[in-house]
């Protein structure tokens, strides 16, 4: 908890959240290079891996990632510029999205970039472009769904007979006409599958990597040749929300691989990831301040400027989403049960819903007005997915990084008071 205590006290002492601005979230930059440097450790040199850019696209957050050594995985355009202002080159940005318009796909194969096709439309489209395009140095895959079935979270779940995503492998003929494919385009030297997000086992998802390794072996026999050279296995790997403990670990999940997949493990192929929330989750806080408290009907209520707008899964889904905080003093001290009584609390946020809290009917220490609560484990799809962006911008993001008594604090995104909106109209 050491790391947290500082990151909060240095958030106070800098005056990181006022009267404007009244929740922030913070990324440790020291925690993300160890994260990377996890994933590295925990796989063999041929595999390269990317950041799925929606778990977190912040040009400030991207860019040291890129400089840890990852590469980016981008599913729309806009995620795409935000990786290239990062400083991503053509050659380490893949693009993945199931919409893909003929305008993203030229510019993709124009400018080299990596592209994985949905769907056999998709694929005319690409036949066109490499007849414009023919010395295009884009590595080019099909998404394979090997429909195995869903994880925990069916909104979560994309290899599932019927998800959106991918070519469904086991439909009719489509093994022997995806074969076909590969056949009479040798430029198509990649195979991709993402089975999951948080929900999904870690065997479930070696399974369907394990069906798409063995795809790419037929495929390269019937050939007669390695055309398929590169096999991207998505990324997925769930993140433990209920305490600090990182389980599963890149271990874990390697040992898994491994274990049904062994081929990955030697040099025959180059393996691309897609880790998205397992790099960025554990490595983020939101910190808020308690504006109110009340109580109501024997539950002890802590309203704070934390809800729908930055923690949107969890205020809509509770029961997939359940996330962990920690009340703090105005002064910075930690609320534990020796210091504060215990109560049943809900913590709630700003919105005008009334599922919009952060945690109900939880055992807490009491919080009281103006103590922050700590919201654990958001450095992934909750403050970098500003679904407020358009309205007024009152989160503002924070980089953190030094030695432990020592952290500098870098705002990477500022906050606007209402009086700066009104201000400029
Ligand atoms: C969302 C997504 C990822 C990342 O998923 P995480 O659960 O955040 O690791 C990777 N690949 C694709 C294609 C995705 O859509």
């Amino acid at each position: 908890m050491n790391r947290k205590q500082n990151i909060i006290t240095t958030a106070i002492n800098e005056h990181a959240i006022d009267n404007n601005l009244t929740a922030i979230g913070v990324m440790d930059l020291d925690g993300l290079r160890k994260t990377v440097s996890d994933v590295y450790d925990a796989f063999p040199a041929n595999f390269f891996h990317t950041f799925a850019v929606k778990a977190n696209a912040l040009v400030k957050v991207l860019a040291p990632l890129r400089e840890y050594g990852m590469g980016a995985e981008v599913a729309s355009p806009g995620e795409l510029l935000i990786a290239l202002t990062a400083g991503f080159t053509a050659q380490n940005i893949i693009f993945d999205s199931p919409a893909k318009t003929l305008q993203d796909l030229r510019t993709c194969i124009k400018t080299g970039i990596a592209l994985n096709i949905d769907n056999l439309q998709e694929l005319a489209r690409i036949d066109t472009l490499m007849l414009e395009f023919p010395d295009s140095k884009s590595v080019i895959g099909f998404r394979v769904n090997p429909q195995i079935g869903g994880g925990k979270i069916g909104s979560t779940s994309t290899a599932t007979t019927t998800s959106k995503f991918g070519y469904a492998l086991l439909d009719e003929d489509n093994r022997q006409t995806l074969i076909a494919i590969y056949k009479a385009r040798p430029w198509l030297n990649s195979i991709h599958t993402h089975t999951g997000s948080q929900g999904c086992e870690l065997t479930l998802m070696a399974h369907g990597i394990k069906v798409i390794t063995e795809l790419a072996e037929e495929i390269n026999a019937v050939i007669g040749t390695q055309q398929i050279t590169r096999i991207d296995i998505g990324g997925g790997l769930p993140v433990n929300f209920s305490s600090e403990v990182i389980k599963p670990s890149f271990k874990d999940y390697a040992e898994v691989l491994k274990a049904q997949v062994p081929l990955l493990f030697t040099n025959k192929y180059q393996v691309k990831t897609e880790f998205g929330r397992a790099i960025v989750a554990k490595n983020g806080v939101i910190i808020t301040r308690v504006e109110y408290t009340k109580n109501a009907g024997g539950r002890h209520i802590a309203t704070t400027h934390a809800g729908a707008q930055i923690l949107t899964r969890t205020a809509f889904l509770p029961k997939s989403w359940p996330i962990r905080v920690t009340g703090y003093s105005a002064e910075g001290i930690e609320k534990t049960k020796d210091n504060s009584a215990v109560v049943t609390t809900d913590v709630a946020g700003p919105c005008c819903f009334a599922g919009d809290l952060i945690c109900s009917n939880q055992q807490l220490p009491k919080l009281e007005l103006n103590d922050y609560v700590m919201v654990h484990d958001t450095g992934g799809y909750y403050f970098s997915n500003h679904f407020d962006y358009n309205s007024l911008p009152r989160v503002a993001v924070y980089t953190v990084s030094g030695e432990d008594n020592d952290l500098s604090m870098t705002c990477i995104r500022k906050a606007e008071s209402l009086e700066d909106v009104l201000n400029k109209m």
